[in-house]
């Protein structure tokens, strides 16, 4: 009920002026009841400095699905609202990702037309034609962009093998730093949570549109601990976009660390110049993992670097063969009259019940390194059970030099 709360009306006079608000507004009038009671226990969001651009895509020859802007709207605040409350529980702050409004109270949704058939940008090959034309309107109306995080959705196909009932045919993943989902018109909040055919599409694809949001925000794959699975269900991250809406799903601490170096997640008056070119790369300079028989301890000293993740997965070690990538943050300690900092962590074998390869074959442990410029580094090490010393060092891989992207 923060519509006639004082907030709420401070919310809307400040939509009234400015067109534009991240963090806290009140729940729009005209959004639908399921909504306003979904977002009822929203938690104000601190302001953000920026925002993910949104864009609704089409070809030259297809429309929006019914009511897009009120349905994507309701759906985007209550992602925002999901990532904000996660945030919170992990210790970040009550934060998310900046969205733009509209004077109602709509998220700003921004419709790109195509220059080809929408058949001419499809999941297979459709996305670099897309990206140039986003990219060319981006160009022209420069206003609207307001960070490099771009988040695009298309109407589903609508022919033999997609419809409303079987949506697909448009790109459905994360780029770079941009992402694609979809949109049908059954695409409602109102069918969360609820098991039927409706609501079970509508986890596969809000699931999944949270997901690939997460990777376009800078997010890569990973799997809980034990004892944070048991607790909270199924990382968003890991197969969390099949569980989100239906059963327990949640965002690992290491997740929303990462979020913190991300542009859209800035907060107001953050005047970092996220991304930039030519800016040096982190330098592992001691770096030790001695492996016993119930914990893997690893430190490192690294100077350049504004903190320091590690997952631990199972082969293989490929691009998206990574779900089941346990993640943890390291701890840090600043060593005095240095740039360096200590990075630590004691990883409890007993947290890595979800992999099979612990104390018996091959694993990676993955150092995802982070700058406070958003830029982020990965270093492998592999080691085998069957063969390691248990209580000595490993030998380790050379440092450097790191290449980037997690
Ligand atoms: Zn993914």
């Amino acid at each position: 009920m923060n519509g006639l709360s004082i907030k709420g009306m401070l919310g809307a006079l400040l939509l009234a002026v400015s067109g534009v608000v991240q963090g806290n507004v009140a729940v729009p009038e005209h959004f639908s009841a399921r909504a306003k009671e979904l977002l009822a226990d929203s938690i104000e969001l601190a302001p953000a400095a920026h925002a993910v651009n949104v864009v609704y895509f089409l070809g030259n020859d297809n429309e929006p699905e019914p009511d897009y802007e009120r349905r994507l709207s309701e759906l985007l605040l209550y992602v925002q609202q999901f990532y904000g409350k996660e945030m919170q529980r992990n210790g970040m702050g009550a934060r998310s990702f900046g969205l733009r409004r509209e004077a109602n109270g709509n998220v700003r949704i921004l419709l790109v037309r195509g220059k080809k058939s929408h058949r001419d940008y499809p999941y297979n090959g459709g996305t670099n034609a897309c990206l140039q034309e986003v990219a060319e309107f981006f160009r022209s109306h420069p206003e609207e962009k307001h960070s490099d995080h771009t988040f695009i959705l298309m109407p589903t196909f609508h022919d033999e093998q997609n419809g409303e009932k079987s949506p697909g045919g448009v790109p459905f993943y994360g780029y770079g730093r941009d992402c694609f989902a979809l949109d049908y018109a059954d695409f409602d909040i109102k069918h969360l949570g609820q098991n039927t055919r409706e609501g079970r599409l509508l986890t596969k694809w809000l699931g999944g549109f949270a997901h690939e949001l997460g990777h376009g925000l800078n997010l890569p794959h990973n799997a809980g601990t034990t004892s944070d699975v048991a607790l909270y269900g199924t990382p968003l991250m890991g197969a969390g976009n099949y569980t989100f809406g239906m059963r327990p799903t949640y965002m690992t601490r290491s997740s929303c660390r990462l979020l913190t170096a991300s542009e859209t997640f800035a907060l107001a008056g953050d005047e970092t110049d996220f991304y930039p070119k030519g800016a040096p790369a982190p330098v592992i300079e001691a770096a030790s993992v001695v492996p016993s028989a119930d914990k893997l301890v690893v430190r490192m000293r690294v100077s350049g670097c504004a903190f320091v993740n590690l997952q631990v997965q199972d082969p293989p070690f490929q691009v998206n063969r990574d779900y089941d990538a346990v993640a943890f943050c390291m701890a840090e300690e600043k060593l005095p009259g240095t740039d360096s900092v200590v990075y630590s962590l004691e990883v409890p074998l007993a947290e890595l019940q979800g992999l099979q390869n612990t104390r018996k074959g091959e694993q990676a442990l993955e150092v995802l390194l982070t700058q406070a410029n958003g830029w982020r580094y990965r270093w492998r090490i592999t080691l085998d059970w069957s063969k390691l010393t248990l209580d000595a060092p490993l030998p380790l891989p050379e440092t450097g030099p790191l290449y980037r992207g997690y």
